[in-house]
């Protein structure tokens, strides 16, 4: 009897151990589903803010006319040719005596022709990637009456 009883006991224990190992199971599963929902939930917000990023990136480094009020007010002066040979890096000509050539603010030069012709599509500096102000920067600034 008392055998019986020891081993009911014990059968009800290892049930109650059961249940509750059961019971830890599903809790365990049901945590692991809901940090995946968090994981996912993440990884939608991590996706929104990539996005915003390459439309960010998209709208500063893809290529757009530089304003061309700014290109026009770059300094320009008449080259004279020295003992050092300065060359324009776009067409890879050296700098000619009576021509005019353009000092950019990041103190790049190039051929006057040369620039403008890269100005048309690009606002960046050929060499360093220094910005000059877009033309649709200006325009819409204009628009706003920021009066630029
Ligand atoms: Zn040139
Ligand atoms: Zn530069």
């Amino acid at each position: 009897m008392e055998f019986f009883t020891d081993n009911v006991s014990f059968n009800h224990d290892e049930i109650t151990i059961e249940d509750r190992r059961r019971r830890r199971a599903v809790a365990s599963r049901r945590a692991l589903e809901e940090a995946n929902a968090i994981f996912d939930e993440t990884d939608s917000i991590i996706e929104e803010i990539d996005s915003v990023y390459e439309i960010t990136a998209d709208i500063q480094f893809k290529p757009k006319p530089a304003s061309k009020v700014e290109v026009e007010s770059l300094s320009r002066k008449v080259y004279k040719k020295t003992s050092s040979s300065d060359m324009c890096t776009i067409c890879l000509d050296e700098f000619k005596t009576g021509e005019r050539v353009v000092t950019l603010p990041c103190g790049h030069e190039f051929d006057d022709r040369c620039i403008l012709e890269w100005f048309a599509t690009n606002h960046v500096c050929p060499l360093c990637r220094f910005q000059l102000p877009r033309e649709d920067q200006v325009k819409r600034a204009l628009e706003f009456g920021l009066g630029i």
